[in-house]
Formats: C-alpha cells, sequence, structure tokens
C-alpha cells in the first residue's frame, strides 16, 4: 500500500498538472475510444510500467472538472479539504450501516443531518439520511409520501389513484420516481411556471381540483430550490398554502441551489422552508464537495423508518438503533458519503461555506454584467440565480458549445425554456476568480473569430 500511495501521488500530481496545461482535455471520438487507449482486460497481468502509461494516457484524456474552464454542469472545481474527507472514507472503507461497522463515522453523518435540520427551522423529532444522488434522494421522499397517505402500498401494492404535482421546470427525476414507486409517470401534474421559471401556485391549486374531482388521490407537491436549466427558486410559502388546503406532502428539491441555506444574504430565497415536509440538498453541487454527497431531511423521522426499514437479524446485532443508520437508508452497504462534507465544513466553519454560496452569486452577477454591458450578446436569465444563460451574436447555442467542446475551448452546455435555446454557464465553482469568468467570455469571443467557417 505505501508504494501505492507514492503513485497516487504522482498521478493526482500529473492530473493537476494538465487540468493547467489542458484544462479542456481533447475528446476521443467514441468510435475511436478502443483503439485509442489500452481499456482492455486481458489473461495475463499488467508490467507495472505499462499499467502506469495507461493510467496517466486515460487521466490525460478524461474530463477536467476542476479546470477553470469546466462550466457544464452542476458541479465542478475542487475543495481541498472535502477531497480530502473523500480520500480518507475510501481508505477507511467502512460501510454506514450500522455503529458497530462505521463507529464515529456514524456520529459524524447524524451531526450533518441534526445540524441541517436546526438551521432550516425543523423540531426535534426530524431526521434524515445521505442518497446516492438528488435523484435519489427526490425518490426517498415521494416514496415516505406514498407511504403516509397509503400505508398499504408498501405490502400490498398501489390500488389508489394517486397524483404528483411538480413545476414543467423541475428535475426529471420527479416523473423517473413516479415510475420506480409504482404511482406511474402519467400521474404527474407539470405545473405550469411563471416567466421567472418559477411554479404557478394558482395552477397548482387548480389542477389539484380537476384531479380530486375525477376521483384522483393527489398526494405529493414538489417545489425546487434552483431549477436545473434557469437556476429558478419556486415561492415555498405560497405553495405551502395550497398543500396545507388540500392536505398534501410538501417536499423542497435543492439538490442545485439548496445550499443557499448557509448565506444570510440568499436563504430569503427558499423563505417558508420550516413548512415542508422534506428537504434535499446536494453538497456536491454548490457547497464543492466530491460527487457524491447528497441529503434528504423529514419532519419526523417516522416516516425514514415506516418506509425504509427492515428487520435483519445477520446485519443488526448490536447497538440502539438509532445509531444503525441501515434502518433509514435506501441501501445495505453505503459508502460514507458524510465525512467529506464534515472535513470541509469543520475546517471552514459555517462562515466558511457561507463565503463559498455567496461567492457563487457574485460570480454570477459579475457575469451577468459583462453580457449586458456587451451587445453582442443576450441574456435570458434573471437576478438571484447561478445559472447565467445567454446567446452570443445569434450563433446557435448548440453548434457554439458543440465547437467549444470539440476543439478544447470551453466545456459548457445549452438549455432551453419556453422555445428558447441558449448556452448555460454555471458559476458553481468556488474556487474561481472574476478574472475567470471574463476568460471564459474571452474565449468565445476569439474561438468566434478565429472559426468564422466553422461556426456559420
Ligand atoms: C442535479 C439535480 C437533481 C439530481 O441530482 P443528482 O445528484 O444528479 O441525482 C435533482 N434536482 C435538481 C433540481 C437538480 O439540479
Amino acid at each position: 500500500m505505501h508504494n501505492n500511495l507514492k503513485l497516487f501521488t504522482e498521478l493526482a500530481e500529473f492530473l493537476i498538472s494538465e487540468e493547467k496545461n489542458n484544462p479542456v482535455a481533447t475528446p476521443i471520438d467514441t468510435s475511436k475510444l478502443y483503439e485509442t487507449l489500452n481499456l482492455s482486460l486481458d489473461d495475463e497481468p499488467t508490467i507495472d510500467e505499462d499499467f502506469i502509461k495507461t493510467l496517466k494516457d486515460i487521466i490525460k484524456s478524461t474530463p477536467k472538472t476542476a479546470s477553470t474552464s469546466f462550466f457544464n454542469q452542476l458541479f465542478g472545481g475542487r475543495i481541498d479539504r472535502a477531497t480530502l474527507g473523500d480520500l480518507l472514507a475510501v481508505m477507511l472503507n467502512n460501510s454506514m450501516y450500522t455503529y458497530k461497522v462505521a463507529g464515529p463515522q456514524v456520529g459524524i453523518e447524524k451531526t450533518i443531518l441534526h445540524k441541517i435540520c436546526d438551521m432550516i427551522g425543523y423540531p426535534k423529532t426530524a431526521d434524515g439520511t445521505f442518497a446516492p444522488g438528488g435523484s435519489m434522494s427526490n425518490y426517498m421522499a415521494v416514496l415516505m409520501a406514498r407511504d403516509k397517505y397509503n400505508p398499504k402500498a408498501r405490502t400490498e401494492g398501489i390500488t389508489n389513484k394517486m397524483t404528483l404535482y411538480t413545476s414543467e421546470a423541475s428535475h426529471y427525476s420527479i416523473a423517473k420516481n413516479a415510475s420506480f414507486i409504482g404511482v406511474g409517470r402519467d400521474q404527474v401534474r407539470a405545473i405550469k411556471t411563471n416567466d421567472k421559471g418559477e411554479m404557478l401556485s394558482s395552477h397548482l391549486d387548480q389542477q389539484i381540483q380537476i384531479d380530486k374531482d375525477q376521483g384522483y388521490q393527489p398526494f405529493f407537491v414538489n417545489a425546487t430550490a434552483g431549477t436545473t436549466v434557469l437556476g429558478a427558486f419556486d415561492d415555498v410559502k405560497s405553495i405551502s398554502k395550497v398543500c396545507k388546503k388540500y392536505g398534501l406532502w410538501l417536499h423542497l428539491d435543492g439538490a442545485y441551489c439548496g445550499a443557499v441555506i448557509f448565506s444570510e444574504a440568499y436563504k430569503h430565497l427558499v423563505n417558508g422552508i420550516e413548512l415542508t415536509d422534506s428537504f434535499s440538498v446536494n453538497a456536491h453541487k454548490m457547497l464543492g464537495t466530491p460527487l457524491s454527497c447528497s441529503v434528504i431531511v423529514t419532519q419526523n423521522k417516522e416516516h425514514l423508518k415506516k418506509s425504509f426499514s427492515n428487520e435483519a437479524e445477520y446485519l443488526y446485532q448490536t447497538n440502539d438503533d438509532e445509531f444503525n443508520l441501515g434502518k433509514t437508508s435506501i441501501q445495505c452497504g453505503r459508502r460514507n458519503d458524510a465525512l467529506k462534507l464534515w472535513t470541509l465544513w469543520k475546517s471552514v466553519g459555517n462562515k466558511g461555506l457561507e463565503k463559498i454560496v455567496d461567492h457563487q452569486f457574485n460570480l454570477a452577477k459579475f457575469a451577468r454584467n459583462y453580457i449586458t454591458n456587451h451587445p453582442d450578446y443576450t441574456l435570458y436569465s434573471f437576478d438571484d440565480s447561478i445559472s447565467v444563460c445567454f446567446n452570443y451574436k445569434d450563433i446557435p447555442a448548440n453548434t457554439l458549445c458543440t465547437a467549444l467542446y470539440e476543439q478544447s475551448q470551453l466545456m459548457v452546455g445549452f438549455g432551453n425554456f419556453k422555445n428558447q435555446e441558449f448556452v448555460r454557464m454555471v458559476t458553481i465553482n468556488s474556487i474561481l476568480k472574476k478574472e475567470d469568468i471574463t476568460n471564459f467570455f474571452k474565449t468565445i469571443e476569439k474561438f468566434v473569430i478565429s472559426s468564422e467557417n466553422l461556426i456559420n
């Protein structure tokens, strides 16, 4: 192992130099992947020299999500104290299901969960768990709601015609999860949004009434803190009123921007969060921990137990079940996703997490200013969002983003809203500085001049 640690350091240093010198790896065409890299698995062992060379080739060609040129998705960068925690978690290699096997790591997970519950104003009965990503956090929320409103579903299966509600701008996992829980995609009602992509609670109210009149059983509403394309925040308070009126479960999907709870300046964007039944947030998005680190909390831990506990004599042999986290998780064996968030939080404090969040909004403001001050750009996004959506010189966003990627210039994606397609750059990497944002735009401008033919 000692030698492997040395090799690991060598490879990590190689990666870091590649991130600097070749921030956008030359993409390998999928048709050439297996002839370009030696990925095959053979009968004979590989000698060390070849093994190390192959690893370096792979590192070189792998997209560099921590580089200053990565704006493609809702994560990016590398915060050392969080990475350190994840590396330790790999070395420790515990499974989080029992206290016997995970020891103090259980306390680390519970500390984070209770702190988040406190911060958002949930009562002492609240609790949560770490799920394998935001989609799965949403899955756990909707499953708890199903079992609350249809307690027989767990044993007998779904018999009622249940319906759920989410805005047309929400994440696709809501529809996927509706199929997983046996309710079905066709029972998901897409609620209209206003011009900023925020759910219209008036339409929500109407749609629920229509469904009730037709004999359906409405049970669950998903609101979003940071929609996937525009980064919009649904109005939790007004949606909560509708949920109270009909007695429905309200979940707040904060996978993208739920981390605003750490910021004095931005937590107003989730005003009313204490009125929700469950809330999820991905620390691997705004907080910059390595993938994946997703938290789901609920007002009453009984819901977690009712939907996720199972007796298993071969597993739960010691200790109080309060410390046997397998009783409230979706998996059996479960990797330790808590430690990386804890090492970050412990080292920078609440104030440090606040700075991380605020910096991203400042970078987004800076980017929007750049766009509005340069007439060749059109802006599509709004204040209080870290998704900066724009077009440049009427070049189709799809064409521009693809060319930037193929020519190793920038990693950035495109999205659309109400029939407009645009580039979506995300200022989620809190390591970046304003110069990096300016550089992003300058790169596009230079690239377009030098490749006029390619793009037109
Ligand atoms: C990213 C995202 C998800 C999904 O999270 P994963 O960790 O990728 O599964 C869910 N909802 C929203 C709003 C997101 O932005």
